[in-house]
């Protein structure tokens, strides 16, 4: 379809129903205009400044051949806050939320727990934690520098004190010792189809598959948890739908007790986790 020259929003939007859904072009549109759905709605002959039709027809386009709406607008909310997003990161999904729900129900009680968040990318749980938790002292770590520096803007954005650190899982961490160890590590087995499916095409592959089938991080993770853990504290773990007896098995190999399984709003057990208890 030929692009017209210079359109108005009515003639941008019927230009992007080629090529993507309207709830998606309204919202692009709205991004690049920087205004509200009822703007849109109500001003169907206003003239497009041209930078901005520029603008539109290019995120139009990227979004025809599959990029993530997150990423187009470089905003996800998680837990009632927006976070900043980028294709260096993971796209924060529903389901994390309950990683959090599960920290804030064993802890909200406790003043100044040590929080540990491996393999932060966006900073959404450390971020989430800190923010939530009364006067938590949150470290969260991540092996890409990249994924840090979004998680370090959106610190500062949302006003968090987290401190963060550039490991390879516990690799570069000192002899501290956590209250409550969370992370939603990469999960996904090697050769699952839906890798090459959706908004996955477009993520960080790092952050999503883990060698095998899929469970080598969380097992990583769990060996090392124990050393890191106060006597008493909580690892929880999200992990894929269906390997929730491994990652059970995996923490009583590790030496937790209380191991327990949760579901989330979808009914799939979707967090494991386990108390050290020495
Ligand atoms: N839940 C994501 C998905 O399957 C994967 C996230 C992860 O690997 N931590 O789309």
């Amino acid at each position: 379809m030929i692009p017209p020259e210079s359109p108005d929003i009515a003639g941008a939007l019927a230009w992007a129903r080629g090529y993507i859904a309207p709830p998606e072009a309204r919202l692009l549109l709205r991004r690049v205009h920087q205004c509200s759905a009822a703007h849109l709605a109500a001003w169907p002959e206003k003239a497009l400044p041209q930078a901005e039709w520029t603008t539109f027809r290019a995120l139009v386009e990227r979004r025809a051949v599959g990029v993530p709406m997150a990423y187009l607008i470089g905003e996800r909310e998680f837990y009632g806050r927006g976070f900043m997003v980028g294709p260096e990161v993971l796209i924060p999904r529903p389901e994390t939320e309950l990683l959090v729900e599960l920290a804030l129900a064993h802890f909200s009680a406790m003043p100044h727990a040590k929080v540990l968040d491996m393999g932060t990318g966006s900073g959404v749980l450390a971020i989430t934690l800190a923010l939530e938790l009364d006067r938590a002292e949150v470290c969260a770590l991540d092996q890409s520098r990249a994924a840090l520096s979004v998680a370090m803007s959106n610190a500062i954005r949302l006003g968090a004190s987290v401190s963060f650190l550039c490991s390879d899982w516990y690799a570069e961490l000192g002899e501290e010792h956590f209250h409550l160890i969370v992370a939603n590590p990469p999960y996904v087995a090697e050769n699952d189809p839906h890798l090459t499916l959706g908004d996955l095409r477009f993520e960080p592959r790092e952050a999503l598959a883990a060698g095998g089938n899929g469970l080598a991080g969380l097992a990583l993770i769990a060996a090392g948890a124990g050393r890191r853990l106060e006597n008493g504290g909580w690892l929880f773990m999200e992990h894929g739908h269906d390997q929730a007896a491994a990652v059970r098995g995996i923490l009583a190999d590790a030496g937790f007790a209380a191991i327990a399984s949760w579901p989330d709003l979808a009914g799939i057990e979707r967090v494991s986790g386990g108390r050290w208890t020495g």
